[in-house]
């Protein structure tokens, strides 16, 4: 008898088998809701003409494919902190940050929650908003935390529930982990404002409590990268000490190059040097060192005033986009007779819409109209 005979099948992943059972669906007027990438008025993936620009001047440069450094292109991950930081962050003058390039922002979390895992000093719980994106919780369980949740969306408002998320970060015990969504919240397209931002970060500091930002949607929720940056900011001026995972997957189109890095801020320069030297250990065992070819495209951009002024173009169309369609959809409900309230949907920013849709409605438009989307009726 095989040694695996006894391994059972895995669940299918939540949101890759709806792609499944679309691409099964012989309806041609099918719809996929539940991909979480751009699409343009064609319903076709984009590439970015500044990542198309970038790519080109990476190809004539006809550079070497040695392996990267353990830590990745320093150049492309010292651009890419400054980017959320901003160029003048305190943090970056007296270089007090440990970073390296990830896989993505998938890889930033996981390196993050390994260096977590081995040298956090607090209640080893990681606390996650309720929703948040599934990946988050297996993420950090991988690396022998624990996982709990705090509140963060009342499905009733449809908003943010800003009395149970205070009171949530109230009780959470001293000295644990938070993860934030830095912008544009995945699944429900819901952020605190800046005064929420500002008092959460006053409570978080308070009572010791450690911020873990994903920041995977820089510039693609607003098009406007120090506005999307301004959650980050604030923590960065209270002087907190946080890690940062950074993805270029959804803002720059670059989803299957796997670009990212991951940032843990430090009280002096030495104890950086000390934290990035560990980062590295435990990179090592796991990959080696990241793939150049996506970082090397991102750098370009960076480097580049031009390029780089092209790629914010990019941003607002993309940002535009989705912003245009919130409104065309809830134009078109209420022009049909709807009569319920559909505010949420353009009040909500980002790739994800939270529609309030629940799991025997979505069940209804994928089986009687073959529109396929999430069970809690989040569009992606
Ligand atoms: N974090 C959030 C909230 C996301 O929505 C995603 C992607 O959907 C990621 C992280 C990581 O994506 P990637 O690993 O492709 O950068």
């Amino acid at each position: 008898k095989s040694w695996l005979a006894g391994v059972k099948m895995a669940p299918p992943d939540a949101i890759l088998g709806i792609t499944e059972a679309f691409l099964k669906d012989e309806n041609p007027r099918k719809v996929n809701l539940g991909v979480g990438a751009y699409r343009d008025d064609d319903n076709k993936p984009w590439v970015l003409p500044s990542v198309k620009e970038a790519e080109k001047r990476v190809i004539t440069q006809r550079m070497n494919k040695e392996y990267a450094p353990i830590h990745g292109l320093t150049a492309f991950y010292n651009k890419s902190i400054e980017l959320a930081l901003g160029p003048d962050a305190e943090i970056l003058m007296n270089k007090r940050n440990a970073t390296v390039q990830s896989l993505s922002g998938t890889g930033a979390l996981r390196i993050g929650a390994a260096f977590l895992g081995l040298f956090w000093k607090g209640e080893r719980m990681v606390y996650l908003p309720t929703p948040t994106w599934p990946n988050h919780r297996p993420i950090f369980m991988h690396s022998g935390l624990k996982v709990a949740n705090y509140s963060y969306y009342d499905p009733n408002t449809r908003a943010l529930n800003e009395q149970g998320l205070h009171e949530s970060l109230c009780k959470i015990p001293e000295k644990s982990i938070v993860l934030l969504h830095a912008c544009a919240h995945n699944p429900t397209g819901v952020d605190p404002t800046e005064d929420q931002w500002c008092e959460i970060s006053c409570i978080m500091k308070e009572r010791h409590l450690y911020p873990f930002f994903d920041l995977a949607y820089l510039g693609f929720a607003s098009g406007n990268i120090n506005k999307d940056a301004l959650a980050l900011r604030i923590f960065a001026a209270d002087g907190h000490q946080f890690c940062l995972a950074q993805s270029y997957a959804k803002n720059m189109g670059l989803y299957g190059e796997r670009v990212g890095s991951l940032t843990i801020v430090c009280s002096t320069k030495d104890e950086a040097e000390r934290v990035h030297s560990n980062l590295k250990t435990i990179i090592r065992p796991m990959y080696s060192n990241p793939p150049v070819h996506g970082a090397r495209i991102a750098l370009e951009i960076f480097k580049d005033d031009k390029l780089f002024c092209l790629w914010l173009e990019d941003l607002k169309v993309m940002a535009n986009r989705t912003i245009a369609m919130r409104k065309q959809l809830t134009e078109k409900l209420i022009s049909l007779g709807s009569t319920h309230s559909w505010e949420h949907i353009t009040n909500q920013i980002g790739m994800f819409s939270y529609t309030g849709l629940k799991a025997e409605q979505v069940a209804r438009l994928t089986k009687e109209y073959s529109i396929y989307m999430t069970k809690d009726g989040a569009l992606l």
